[in-house]
């Protein structure tokens, strides 16, 4: 049998489920997919896709060390895909298909459509686990429901966990034909990124080397050191799990070695940061189980009637770091400079646009997606949709960070805000958190757009009156 793998966002050739198996099975041939103009309408940041174009070229290095080609199938969109592939198989004259599942709802579409196309031409498919340790659908609630809640999921996550093997899958056996790699772009017109590529260095050694550089220097002290964004206290593997570079099980064999072997459960560094991991699988449950989600609805479908302000300004003020905000403008810039923002102020500056500003958290979403290196529509639209209250596990909607008190808890000496806002550098250490409004002129800073009490009033009222419309 001639086997057909395809990858996607599942980019490395250690532990991978679909190649692993193909390579028991025949000569083997990979395929990657660019479909630019679904990037485009899915509002992939060129960051990503930079990062995504250079990637591939480690990759195509390594599957050829193991003997394997790497082809390239440039169409549209996804609707252009089941076409494309068909037409390689059979010029290859492949026999099986073989890829990992994705969760996302254009995805599944796309990949039931392929799966349609193949079998009806005779080809067999085979689909895969690879991105979570559970598949969406087998942890359940003892209703036979998806869980809405992170807190009990995360407890049937780890009761379950002695039925998953977690040893990561080795490399593809050698395979011994030709290699006739198809040549990548290392550019796509219109995808050329601002943010330097030195920034997030491509390939899964590097990802690997950076797996281990955090869980030896930083995991213990991570349940304190985490939400400090001036600190590197997190492991910043984010863009590398978006494109599957590195997998959860070889984070978790990361973290069991300094664990003696146990999956760590408590609140100290190591627990912690697992615990971070099942949220990733949680918000992927979450849109298989609820697929409204990724199509641009309310997980609380009642918060739909909330009355989003219409307000152009605030939204570019947000989206240029000039709210007047100290921490929420550093946090925006940091986005926009270099496609990546610390948890805490992803938190902060979601609150702050859906909350203090009462703009459509949809908005927000998509800015993120657009400058985002790891950009991931599981996460991200949980993570919006708990800033916004109208999530799962969803913050109350009276709870709103307040940005000078995040400010002084989270970044005490102001260093971060310093970092990204040279205009405020000559502010003390107490006053750089609230500029002074006499100062913030000279300073070339602008005043705060929003009074704090008057949005806290302003959002209260809006989410009382769908109460009371219920
Ligand atoms: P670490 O703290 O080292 O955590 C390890 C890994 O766990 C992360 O790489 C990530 O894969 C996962 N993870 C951590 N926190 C979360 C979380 N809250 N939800 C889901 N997975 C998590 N994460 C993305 O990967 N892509 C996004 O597009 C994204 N958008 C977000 C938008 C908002 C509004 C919020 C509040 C959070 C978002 N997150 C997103 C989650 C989180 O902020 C990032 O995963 C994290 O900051 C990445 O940094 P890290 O790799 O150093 O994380």
């Amino acid at each position: 049998s001639t086997q057909l793998v395809w990858l996607r966002h599942d980019l490395r050739v250690m532990d991978n489920p679909a190649l692993y198996d193909a390579s028991q099975h025949g000569p083997v041939t990979a395929v990657v997919t660019l479909t630019p103009k679904q990037w485009q309408q899915h509002d992939r940041a060129p960051v990503q896709v930079d990062l995504l174009l250079r990637h591939l070229k480690t990759l195509q290095q390594a599957l050829g060390d193991s003997g394997i080609s790497l082809k390239v199938c440039q169409v549209d969109d996804f609707a252009a895909v089941p076409e494309a592939l068909l037409a390689l198989a059979r010029q290859l004259k492949i026999t099986h298909l073989r890829f990992n599942d994705q969760y996302e709802w254009d995805e599944r579409i796309r990949d039931d459509a392929v799966e349609t196309a193949f079998q009806a031409a005779g080809y067999s498919v085979h689909r895969y686990l690879d991105q979570t340790l559970f598949a969406p659908g087998q942890l359940l609630t003892g209703q036979g429901d998806y869980y809405t809640v992170f807190t009990p999921f995360y407890k049937r996550w780890l009761s379950r966990l002695l039925e998953v093997d977690l040893t990561p899958l080795p490399a593809p056996n050698h395979q011994s034909g030709p290699v006739e790699h198809d040549p990548l772009p290392t550019q796509l017109p219109g995808w050329e990124s601002p943010i330097a590529s030195t920034l997030w260095p491509a390939g899964c050694e590097h990802a690997l080397a950076r797996l281990d550089h955090f869980v030896d220097e930083h995991l213990i002290n991570y349940d304190t050191q985490r939400d400090l964004p001036a600190v590197e206290g997190t492991s910043t593997l984010s863009p590398y799990l978006a494109l599957g570079a590195v997998s959860i099980r070889q984070c978790l064999q990361a973290v069991m070695a300094h664990t003696q072997g146990q999956v760590p459960t408590g609140k100290d560094g190591p627990g912690r940061w697992v615990a971070e991991l099942v949220w990733r699988e949680f918000y992927r449950h979450i849109m298989a189980g609820f697929p409204r989600v990724c199509r641009y609805r309310a997980f609380k479908t009642e918060t739909e009637r909330l009355s989003w302000r219409e307000d152009p300004e605030g939204l570019s003020r947000w989206q240029a770091g000039q709210t007047g905000f100290p921490l929420v403008d550093a946090a925006m810039r940091q986005l926009v400079q270099t496609g990546w923002m610390h948890n805490r102020l992803r938190m902060l500056t979601a609150m702050f646009l859906s909350k203090h500003l009462l703009i459509d958290w949809r908005l927000g979403e998509q800015f993120f997606m657009q400058h985002l290196v790891d950009g991931d529509l599981a996460a991200n639209n949980g993570g919006w949709q708990w800033a916004a209250s109208t999530g799962t596990d969803a913050a109350p909607y009276f709870r709103l960070f307040n940005p000078y008190r995040q400010s002084e808890r989270f970044d005490l000496q102001g260093e971060f805000i310093r970092k990204f806002i040279p205009e405020l550098h000559s502010l003390s250490n107490k006053s750089i958190h609230q500029p002074p409004t006499s100062q913030c002129d000279q300073l070339n800073y602008p005043h705060p757009c929003v009074d704090l009490k008057e949005a806290r009033d302003r959002v209260m009222h809006a989410f009382d009156a769908i109460k009371v419309e219920k």
